[in-house]
C-alpha cells in the first residue's frame, strides 16, 4: 500500500530482531528459512517446502517487515511487487509482468518474492469480471505450477482481503499456508515500541509498559509513527532526547488521524 515499495530486487538487511512480537510466526518462518540456506537436505528426503505462503490480516502488521526478515536471515533476494502494479488497462501486460517476476526470481535465487495486496489480481472471477485482470490472474497460477520446488524461490503475499480471494490460488502447490497476521497485543505492543526505541535517546521517565496499554488497537505502523512524530516533535523543539510530552502529543495527532478514517480506537 506505499508509494516508496515499487518492485524491485534487494538485499535485505531486517532480521527477525527488526520485528517484534510475532514469535509463533517466526517459528513457523524457520521452515522456510532452513530450506532456502540448504535446498538439498529436502530434496534427498524429498520433502516438498510450500511454494507459497499468505500473510493474511488489518494493515500494517508487520507483513511486509516478516518477509523481509526471512531473506535478511537468509541472505536470499527480495523481490518486491505490488498486485496493484500488475493491473493495466490493456489485456496481456499483467500477465507478461508476472512471467517476468518470476523468471527474475529464478536468476538471482535464493529468493523470496513478496506480492503485497494480493487481492488486487486475485480477486475472485466470480466477484469481478475483468478479461485483463483474469489473464494475470491465469498467469501467477501457471507461475506457481511451474516453477519447480527447487529452484529455490518461495512466494509471498499479503492481503488484508482474504475473503474475495479466489479459490484457485489457495489450492495445494499454490498458496497453500495461510498465516493471520493481527494486530498486536499489549505485550506485543510494548516490543515493538522497544525495537523502533532502540537508537533513539529517550527521556527516562518515559514508561514503555503504560505506553504499550494507552495503545489499544494500534498496528505496528501505527507505533512506529507515534515514534517518529515524537522524534520530529523532539528535534522542532530543539531537545537533546524524547520524552513523555513529545510521546503524548504525537499520540494525539496519530490517534486523531485514525479517528478521521476509522474507528479502531474506541
Ligand atoms: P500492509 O498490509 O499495509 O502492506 P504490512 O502488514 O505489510 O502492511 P509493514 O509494511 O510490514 O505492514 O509494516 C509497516 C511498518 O510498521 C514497518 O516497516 C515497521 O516500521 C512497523 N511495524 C509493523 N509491524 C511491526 C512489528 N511487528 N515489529 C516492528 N515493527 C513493525
Amino acid at each position: 500500500a506505499k508509494d516508496d515499495k515499487k518492485e524491485l530486487t534487494e538485499n535485505s538487511n531486517i532480521t527477525f530482531s527488526d520485528v517484534a512480537g510475532l514469535d509463533e510466526i517466526k517459528d513457523e518462518m524457520n521452515e522456510l528459512c532452513d530450506f532456502l540456506v540448504d535446498p538439498t537436505k529436502y530434496m534427498k528426503i524429498g520433502a516438498k517446502i510450500p511454494k507459497g505462503v499468505l500473510f493474511y490480516g488489518p494493515p500494517g502488521t508487520g507483513k511486509t517487515l516478516m518477509a523481509k526478515a526471512l531473506a535478511g536471515e537468509t541472505k536470499a533476494s527480495f523481490i518486491y511487487a505490488s498486485g496493484s502494479e500488475f493491473v493495466e488497462k490493456f489485456v496481456g501486460i499483467g500477465a507478461s509482468r508476472i512471467r517476468s517476476l518470476f523468471e527474475k526470481a529464478k536468476k538471482s535465487s535464493p529468493s523470496i518474492i513478496f506480492i503485497d495486496e494480493l487481492d488486487a489480481i486475485g480477486i475472485s472471477r466470480s466477484v469481478d469480471n475483468n478479461s485483463e485482470r483474469d489473464q494475470t490472474l491465469n498467469q501467477l497460477l501457471v507461475e506457481l505450477d511451474g516453477f519447480n520446488n527447487y529452484d529455490n524461490v518461495i512466494v509471498i503475499a499479503a492481503t488484508n482481503r482474504m475473503d474475495i480471494l479466489d479459490k484457485a490460488l489457495l489450492r495445494p502447490g499454490r498458496f497453500d499456508r495461510h498465516v493471520y497476521v493481527g494486530n498486536p497485543s499489549v505485550k506485543a505492543r510494548e516490543d515493538i515500541l522497544k525495537v523502533h526505541f532502540k537508537n533513539k535517546p529517550m527521556n527516562r521517565d518515559i514508561n514503555l509498559n503504560s505506553l504499550a496499554k494507552k495503545t489499544h488497537g494500534m498496528s505496528g505502523a501505527h507505533l512506529a509513527n507515534v515514534i517518529n512524530e515524537a522524534a520530529l516533535l523532539t528535534v522542532r523543539k530543539n531537545l537533546p532526547q524524547i520524552g513523555n510530552d513529545e510521546i503524548n502529543q504525537a499520540l494525539v495527532k496519530t490517534v486523531a488521524g485514525l479517528k478521521n478514517k476509522t474507528t479502531i480506537l474506541n
